[in-house]
């Protein structure tokens, strides 16, 4: 028999999965003894089951009768009850924390009846006919599905004509009035009466929660954290706690360090008579945390005692909200918090300073998407001069970018190409298309913890909230601050890091991390984090991380960031710039006499090329691929080209005989599909004299360190191998090249050849292509490509958004290697050709060589390396180092 429901003192933070991330850690802290208001989970299980089916499961009110009434005797009142109900709150609460995506209801229980026994027992009217229209407010919106901005139009036509400022100016006769107007309104756009009956509010309250996980908001930001679509939502039944009976009441959230930079030490923001909505909605500003100290010292001991407790179960940095009721504390919530990326370097050291971890578990706490952000440059503080405008440091980083007012604009400008800074009194979970779509957020209201803030900070967008000198006039498009008025398209840079605004584009400089990597210079405690972080990954690891690099100066930068070598030099990327004639020399030779000549003009050059990557990577190892792409792109364009001399033909003159020969050349060498033409290999073997003068210079450049004294440690890769067959007839060709370089030389030059694996036949027949080959690398930009007959430079932007949101792919496969498919391959590969030759050395060489999902999966794959831009070389090392734990 299936549970649909668990009491908070059965459940535990293990089962996540079916209580979701809220509820778990609910019954975590009822279960560690600390006040939590008494409630119950109803699992994920029930929520997949109703959203499947469109009904409730079996037994599901039932269950939940039963618990309710278990809460109602431990509470000795009963829900709703008319002298003195008792009242519950309804939250969503998924296994993956989706803040402010889903619905919540508040107040379930009030009706026209118990709404006076609230009044009474509390001693306060007005909170009891706010809670009652807050009540209506939310279940008519979420649940009955009146637009909630006709709640607000109605609240708004009354504080003019009672002339109110805020909500509190408002009596309790006001709101009392208001409830009617409410639930008038109610009333006349769904045809249906609010419902009175308290058990049904409760019932209709849940199924809404479930309802909500495929609210639109709700899909995009699973869309873009990478949350599956089928987990469903837990809901969270828990007695309400209030936090705006008066001054001795309030609501606050709270981390154990701060989250922003790790720094140890309770942290966060309280508001006065107020509830949790209000702190996180942003509405009023709020005060530090450590102003509670003065204003409830006990119930602050009381936190922090809590706090400590919640850290050293958790072994990490834990976020609450908490609220105090009349001078009494109340835990409402607690989570392994959100962090910043430097807070996490820094929270993982100190923690396992601290013996609370060990540096493996500090390890796998840490991202290499975080290290990666960490070496973004930042504002040049010494050049900025005066900020604009304050605010609070809410998630670090430097953007620059136009400033727009809503999140449509915001996505227009961007899907246009302009990068853009979205600027908002606060956000709230519908600004979310345009957080995502922009370089930074700004808001003039909320603390750290507002939505903006924890929103910003989740998906690593620059966040300054709480500038409360700016001014934002969403209609007229424009903020001002003092007298300085700032229109809509205006460039502002926002410092994350610093909580500071500057009129027009700030210079930036290098991050310390970024330093680090190129000197070793550790200059503050987060590069010693990270540098101490580093040392654990690459004392864990297994895979060796190379770098793709064309240049002696990529390879220089590549080895101080930590590579062991180059996984792939790409050779055209030589044939560029002023080498280009030469190769149009070379296509265009009328005899072999010509061809030579220009072959042997590049020859010298590409020898100077290796000679300088092999001696920048001395000692280890490089991978120079042989030309891949197809001769005419080295070759101008056929139609400017035929344009050209159609115009010089109208004049009446008569073209340059060198434009007829080479539009000759670029019709005849036309392909249609050049990325599946000629190119890799098969141009080696129709075109040999190329290959034969790439494999001499780089033979030369190997006598050259050698003699230098230096130890050169080049290996030739075959690009775009099919079949067996291909790289026997071109390996035949560099073996003989090789011979002829040593003989001539006096100097024995053996050089392993390998092949790529980038076609599905490839890695089909790897088994017969390891009797030839001596590594592998695999190509997975073309493995991918040829595996789901993408265009790699096309699709893109073609249809990838469509095939995104439809949830086809959750990243795209030229990002994040497609395991199922593309990755089958690689097994396949790896297995068949580790089969012929036990000591394959195979390697990955692809964009997917610095994706840090990727590198997970060919650590998993058993492979020797990945190979990725030097940039992205710390990150693939960490990554590796954190895939062997
Ligand atoms: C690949 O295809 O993955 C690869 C590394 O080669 P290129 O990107 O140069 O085609
Ligand atoms: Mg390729």
């Amino acid at each position: 028999m299936v549970r649909y429901v668990y009491d908070f003192a059965e459940g535990g933070r293990d089962l996540a999965g079916l209580l979701g991330g809220k509820g778990a850690n609910l019954a975590e802290m009822t279960r560690l003894g600390l006040p939590v208001p008494p409630g119950f989970t109803v699992t994920t299980d029930a929520c997949r089951a109703f959203l499947t089916t469109g009904a409730e499961p079996d037994g599901l009110i039932r269950e939940v009768s039963d618990h309710l009434t278990t809460l109602e005797e431990a509470a000795g009142r009963r829900l709703g009850q008319p002298d003195d109900p008792l009242l519950l709150s309804v939250r969503s609460g998924a296994r993956f924390s989706m803040p402010g995506m889903m619905e919540t209801i508040l107040d379930v229980g009030l009706n026209d009846e118990s709404v006076l026994g609230l009044a009474k027992v509390s001693g306060n009217e007005r909170f009891a006919w706010d809670s009652y229209r807050r009540l209506v407010q939310m279940f008519g919106s979420t649940v009955m599905g009146v637009d909630g901005s006709l709640f607000e139009g109605v609240l708004d036509d009354l504080k003019r004509a009672r002339g109110a400022a805020s909500d509190l100016d408002l009596t309790a006769e006001d709101l009392a009035g208001l409830v009617e107007a409410y639930r008038n309104l109610v009333r006349q756009e769904t045809g249906e009466y609010f419902p009175q009956s308290p058990a049904e509010q409760l019932r209709r309250a849940v199924l809404a929660v479930f309802e909500s996980w495929n609210g639109e908001r709700a899909r995009i930001y699973r869309h873009r954290e990478h949350i599956p679509d089928d987990l469903g939502t837990a809901v969270n039944v828990q007695t309400m706690v209030f936090g705006n009976l008066g001054a001795d009441s309030g609501s606050g959230v709270a981390f154990t360090r701060d989250p922003s930079t790790g720094r140890p030490g309770l942290y966060g923001d309280y508001l006065a008579n107020a509830q949790g909505e209000d702190v996180v909605a942003g509405i009023r500003n709020t005060v530090p945390l450590t102003a509670l100290a003065e204003l409830d010292p006990v119930s602050y001991e009381q936190l922090r005692s809590h706090m400590s407790t919640l850290e050293t179960h958790y072994r990490d940095l834990c976020d609450i909200e908490f609220t105090i009721e009349r001078g009494r504390l109340w835990m409402l919530q607690t989570r392994v918090g959100k962090r910043t990326a430097e807070a996490a370097f820094a929270i993982a050291t100190e923690l396992a300073d601290e013996g609370l971890i060990t540096p493996d578990e500090g390890l796998a706490r840490v991202s290499g998407e975080g290290l990666a952000r960490l070496m973004f440059p930042r504002f040049d503080t010494s050049a900025v001069g005066e900020a604009l405008a304050h605010g609070l440091p809410a998630s670090p980083g430097a953007a620059v970018g136009a400033a727009v007012f809503d999140s449509a604009e915001a996505v227009r400008r961007s899907a246009a190409g302009e990068k853009v800074v979205l600027v908002r009194q606060e956000t709230t979970p519908d600004d979310l298309p345009g957080m995502i779509a922009a370089q930074a957020v700004l808001t003039s209201r909320g603390g750290k913890t507002s939505h903006a803030a924890v929103v910003a900070r989740g998906m690593g967008r620059v966040c300054v909230c709480g500038a409360e000198e700016i001014t934002v006039d969403t209609g007229a498009r424009r903020f001002t601050v003092g007298t300085t008025v700032v229109e809509e398209g205006t460039v502002v840079s926002v410092d994350g890091s610093e909580g500071a605004v500057y009129l027009g584009a700030a210079p930036l400089v290098d991050s310390a991390v970024m330093r680090y990597f190129e000197t070793g210079e550790r200059s503050d405690a987060l590069v010693g984090a990270v540098a101490g972080v580093m040392e654990r990954a690459d004392g864990a690891r297994r895979l060796e991380v190379r770098a793709n690099a064309d240049t002696p100066e990529d390879a220089a930068r590549a080895r101080r960031f930590g590579a062991q070598g180059v996984g792939l030099c790409r050779t055209e990327h030589m044939f560029l710039g002023e080498r280009r004639k030469l190769v149009e020399a070379m296509i265009l030779a009328r005899d072999e006499t010509e061809r030579e000549r220009a072959l042997g003009a590049l020859l010298p050059l590409q020898r100077q090329d290796f000679g300088g990557i092999l001696e920048a990577m001395d000692g280890l190892p490089v991978t120079i691929r042989l030309i891949d792409p197809p001769l005419h792109e080295f070759l101008p364009d056929h139609t400017e080209l035929a344009v050209r001399i159609a115009a010089v033909e109208a004049r009446g003159e008569r073209p340059d005989p060198h434009d007829t020969d080479l539009l000759g050349a670029v019709s005849r060498m036309h392909e249609e599909n050049p990325m599946l033409g000629l190119r890799g290999v098969r141009l080696g073997l129709v075109v040999p004299g190329l290959v034969a003068m790439q494999v001499r210079a780089i033979a030369e450049a190997v006598v050259e360190r050698t003699r230098a004294g230096g130890r050169p440690k080049a290996e030739i890769m075959v690009p775009l191998v099919g079949a067996v067959e291909e790289l026997r007839i071109e390996r035949a060709e560099v073996e003989r090249v090789l011979a002829e370089v040593s003989q001539e030389s006096g100097v024995p030059v053996r050089l392993p050849v390998g092949t790529m694996i980038e076609l599905p036949r490839a890695a089909l027949t790897a088994g017969r292509i390891a009797e030839e080959a001596e590594f592998f690398s695999f190509g997975t930009n073309d493995l991918t490509q040829t595996t789901w007959g993408f265009s790699r430079d096309d699709v893109e932007a073609e249809f990838f958004s469509a095939y995104l949101d439809k949830g086809i792919f959750a990243t795209s496969p030229f990002e994040s290697l497609d395991r199922d498919g593309v990755g089958r391959l690689v097994r396949i590969a790896v297995d068949e050709g580790r089969a012929t030759r036990p000591d394959l050395k195979i390697g990955v060489c692809g964009e997917h060589g610095g994706d840090p999902e990727s590198v997970h999966f060919f650590h998993a794959a058993g492979l020797d390396y990945v190979s990725c831009s030097p940039f992205r070389v710390p990150v693939a090392r960490l990554e590796a180092g954190r895939a062997a734990l």
